[in-house]
């Protein structure tokens, strides 16, 4: 039995009837640039996540740049960040010629440190104005927490930080649409929460596109208007460009699809909890525990249904890289999500970073693994894989 890591395939099939038809009215109409279907769309985020505004973007990671545009963020300034995490994190911070601050993880949900960041900013060293400077001098002007594989970062004690620094929050919530933070004044829904949420619809989230596509949710009327503005050159009006922007729209095409497949998503998201609660029993009743670590469910007590999302399964293994052979050649599914953290990435070579700068990033990862958990994943597959694991640790 082969289990794949995911399986989009299975998904297609269940909304097939109710896309096509509304994939070929666009077609018919050939309005493909931004129009009734993106607004529509733009919509239903703001009312499934209780965000103000939302604007629809080409990307998770164009949604990253732009919100870091709207800061007027650029050479000069650092953004403080996580190094565990998909590259364009920290990515999109150095593109507009700003410096990734990084700050370790914690190592029980792999998110950022709010211990480490609270240090961070209180060891600063300040300018003139009092403002704290990164280790290379620059301005510290954002903090971009990342919700990793679905989980919330700890948002509440993030934010009572940005207030004391005066500093602006954009979530990197990629892989986290649909997740739901309890914080102290209610639940919020993750990428809601801070001044401006990135969410990316790559077709391996938990919302997926047919292509690419992402949108940016925010607090502010103007800066909403800003991000309009941006993703389309800088203009409002056409050919007058008050700012510099890019084409950093949202297909039509997309926000058709991914209209008829918001509604789902939190069944989908129930389905991967489900998922790993049949991991868990399985793992306990294979005697796997505590050779492996489980994910880490901080939120679970909150009464709240999506307090993880599980856009990835991650467990830290001991013999990671041997488990991933033997994975392998049992023909499962598996991904190692990150194998290097960011600021051992060759291209931020220039930030003079080191291994043993971020212990807790470094010890990611090389010792945690992504396993099989999209929604449609069967009991029998989720047996196959704990049965494989359960033979490769006898076996040691
Ligand atoms: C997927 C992802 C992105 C980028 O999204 P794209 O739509 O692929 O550009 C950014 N950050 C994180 C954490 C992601 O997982």
């Amino acid at each position: 039995m082969q289990v794949p890591l995911l399986d989009l395939k299975a998904q297609f099939q269940t909304l097939r009837e109710a896309i096509l038809p509304e994939v070929e009215r666009l077609i018919e109409s050939q309005q493909f640039i931004l129009g009734p279907r993106v607004e529509s769309f733009e919509e239903a985020v703001c009312r499934y996540t209780g965000a103000p505004h939302a604007v629809g973007v080409s990307s998770g990671t164009d949604a990253l740049l732009m919100a870091l545009m709207a800061l007027e963020i650029g050479p000069g300034d650092a953004v403080l960040t996580t190094p565990f995490s998909f590259f364009a994190t920290a990515g999109s911070i150095a593109r507009l010629g700003a410096t990734p601050a990084f700050v370790d993880i914690d190592p029980l949900t792999f998110n950022l440190s709010v211990e480490h960041l609270r240090r961070t900013l209180a060891d600063a060293l300040r300018d003139t104005d009092g403002h704290p400077l990164a280790r290379d001098g620059k301005r510290i002007r954002a903090i971009m927490p990342v919700h990793l594989y679905g989980l919330c970062a700890e948002m509440d004690a993030i934010g009572d930080l940005a207030q004391e620094y005066g500093l602006p929050i954009i979530e990197d919530a990629a892989q986290a649409l649909g997740s739901t933070y309890p914080s102290r004044h209610g639940p919020r829904q993750a990428g809601a929460i801070g001044d401006f949420g990135c969410y990316s619809f790559f077709p391996s989230k938990n919302l997926g596109a047919f292509g690419d596509g992402g949108m940016v949710v925010c607090r502010d009327a103007a800066a909403a208007q800003k991000l309009r503005a941006l993703r389309n050159h800088g203009g409002e009006r056409r050919y007058y460009h008050p700012i510099i922007g890019g084409n950093f729209r949202l297909d039509a095409l997309q926000a058709t699809v991914l209209e008829i497949k918001l509604p789902h998503l939190d069944a989908w998201s129930a389905a991967r909890r489900r998922n790993t609660a049949l991991y868990r029993e399985a793992f306990e009743n294979a005697g796997l525990f505590p050779a492996i670590t489980f994910p880490a469910e901080p939120y679970r007590g909150s009464g709240h249904a999506n307090h993880h999302i599980f856009n990835q399964f991650v467990l830290r293994v001991p013999e990671r890289d041997a488990l991933c052979a033997a994975l392998e050649s049992a023909g499962i599914g598996h991904a190692i999500y990150y194998p290097l953290p960011l600021h051992l990435q060759e291209c931020f070579n220039g930030l003079g970073h080191r291994e043993g700068d971020f212990p807790e990033a470094e010890r990611a990862a090389r010792e945690t693994i992504a396993l099989p958990v999209y929604p449609e994943l069967a009991p029998e597959q989720i047996a196959r894989v704990v049965e494989t694991l359960a033979r490769f640790y006898a076996r040691r």
